[in-house]
């Protein structure tokens, strides 16, 4: 690789300060076990102070913990997707509530939602799941991360039928247009933009940006998923969230670093760290 290349695809020669944060990011699979302090180091040398680990089941979370435990950059937390909907239990809700409450690096209940693109679980069983991590979301007064992929009607009609108006909720990974940011900071929650919109035919995201008020917008890498463009169909990384911000800021048409800024904050912030 020629230095001017190297150079492209280094994110901490983007510059950006260390207050970023990568709000959605899945570290605990196999996939970063064999360079996870890497990993770590990379990140942090791109500008990225904080990060929120998804674990989408708490065996998962048993299994790598102790990997995290020299890292409080990372904070947790936990849900189960709506693709592995069909084997939720209402006992599930117990489980959790009993590691939200014995562990307090877990700072949101998620990734729940619904996804009709995958057939893995029923709308039906979708929903159940979805209903009752909401419902311990705001029993424990802990934010919400919410998937919806090809769902958006039935997404919001269950939070706003849940009235969650007043409740921290961050709409992760949106690939939606102006209309439902609109929509969703309306009812007073947050958004989170990942690597997509830096692809070129992702016009309709890029044009909603403009409508998400600059107090609710969050940066994530949904890691090892959706890498930016110019690492398209790699594995995906937390440094690479520098990439997305730096998208975000120059379609804005605004100070990388200070972007980089604002949604580190409201990172912090969102999950009360
Ligand atoms: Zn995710």
């Amino acid at each position: 690789m020629d230095a001017a290349l190297r150079k492209m695809h280094d994110p901490a020669q983007l510059g950006l300060p260390l207050v970023g944060a990568d709000s959605h990011a899945h570290l605990d699979g196999e996939g970063f076990y064999e360079d996870f302090e890497e990993t770590l180091e990379r990140a942090r040398a791109a500008g990225v102070a904080l990060i929120g680990n998804v674990f989408l089941d708490i065996e998962s979370w048993m299994r790598s913990r102790a990997r995290f435990d020299a890292r409080p950059e990372v904070f947790f937390i936990l849900g189960r997707h709506p693709i592995d909907a069909a084997s939720w239990e209402e006992s599930d809700t117990e489980r959790m509530r009993e590691v939200f409450l014995s562990e307090p690096r877990f700072r949101a209940v998620g990734e729940t939602g619904l996804d009709y693109y995958w057939k893995d679980a029923t709308p039906a069983q979708q929903k159940r799941a979805f209903l009752s991590q909401a419902a311990l979301a705001r029993e424990l007064d802990m934010p919400l991360v919410v998937h919806c992929r090809d769902a958006e009607q039935d997404t919001l009609a269950i939070l706003e039928g849940m009235k969650m108006q007043g409740h921290p909720v961050l709409w992760h990974c949106f690939g939606g247009a102006a209309g439902l940011a609109r929509r969703i900071t309306d009812n007073g929650w947050h958004v989170s933009i990942a690597g997509p919109v830096t692809y070129p035919a992702n016009n309709a995201l890029r044009e909603a940006l403009r409508v998400i008020p600059l107090d609710r917008l969050h940066v994530e890498t949904d890691s090892p998923y959706l890498a930016p463009q110019n690492r398209r169909g790699k594995r995906n990384e937390p440094a690479y969230a520098a990439f997305t911000a730096a998208a975000i800021a120059d379609y804005l048409g605004m100070d990388r670093a200070g972007l980089w800024r604002v949604c580190g904050e409201n990172t912090r912030r969102f999950f009360r760290i």
